[in-house]
């Protein structure tokens, strides 16, 4: 496992492409990482230019943190998916547009393109909307993402699971673009989805395929 000085600095740089990514913006979203028994996550309220090394917040495994910091306000959701997901390695909590606007309608996404294959199964679902921080938006996510990598968040956004930060931020980035194509194929008319065989196919060969093969 990387040691902690490189994993804070890993969310300091990622949080830093998140924000010149466009997929969020100011103080939306928020980062961690798994680090022994608990996680290393943002600050906040913090823009993402402002976090630095030392402002991450270690949670430990019995949900504490340092006297004098504040973490993300949605570290209910990583903790718990830390706990529910031992092939999660790191969590990615965003709000991109295209994504942002599906859930707004909350809808997921289909399998109307080969790389739906990217959440881990044939849909990316939408989770139920409840305030954000909360113990209920947290289980919300946690049956949204029961068998899959990916979510939407009703009326909220977007949450991406990697077994390394490099991995959640790939898979974001794909869900949004994901969400993009299927926004715009909406737009047109009724997009054709891929048949039950189309997609189990897909499955089987994405297991190796790019950063989905990479633990690193
Ligand atoms: P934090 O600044 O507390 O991480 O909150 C941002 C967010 O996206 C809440 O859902
Ligand atoms: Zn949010």
């Amino acid at each position: 496992m990387s040691d902690e000085l490189t994993l804070r600095q890993d969310l300091v740089e990622q949080g830093a492409r998140l924000a010149a990514s466009g997929l969020s913006q100011g103080t939306s979203g928020n980062l961690s990482t798994r680090c022994g028994e608990g996680f290393l996550i943002t600050p906040s309220g913090t823009p993402y230019d402002a976090i630095v090394p030392e402002g991450i917040v270690l949670v430990d495994g019995d949900g504490q943190w340092p006297a004098g910091q504040r973490p993300s306000s949605e570290w209910r959701f990583h903790r718990d998916i830390y706990l529910a997901r031992p092939d999660a390695g790191a969590v990615v909590h965003v709000h991109p547009p295209y994504a942002t606007a599906l859930a707004m309608c909350r809808r997921g996404i289909p399998p109307a393109h080969y790389m739906i294959a990217v959440g881990g199964g044939d849909s990316i679902s939408c989770a139920s909307y409840h305030t954000y921080g909360t113990q209920a938006l947290s289980d919300a996510v946690i049956a949204a993402l029961e068998g899959r990598l990916a979510c939407l968040m009703a009326n909220h956004g977007m949450i991406a699971l990697g077994s390394s930060l490099a991995q959640a931020m790939w898979r974001a980035v794909e869900v949004e673009n994901l969400a993009r194509q299927y926004a715009l194929a909406l737009q047109i008319g009724a997009p054709v989805m891929l048949t039950d065989a189309e997609v189990t196919d897909v499955l089987a060969k994405f297991a190796n395929y790019g950063l989905m093969s990479s633990r690193s």
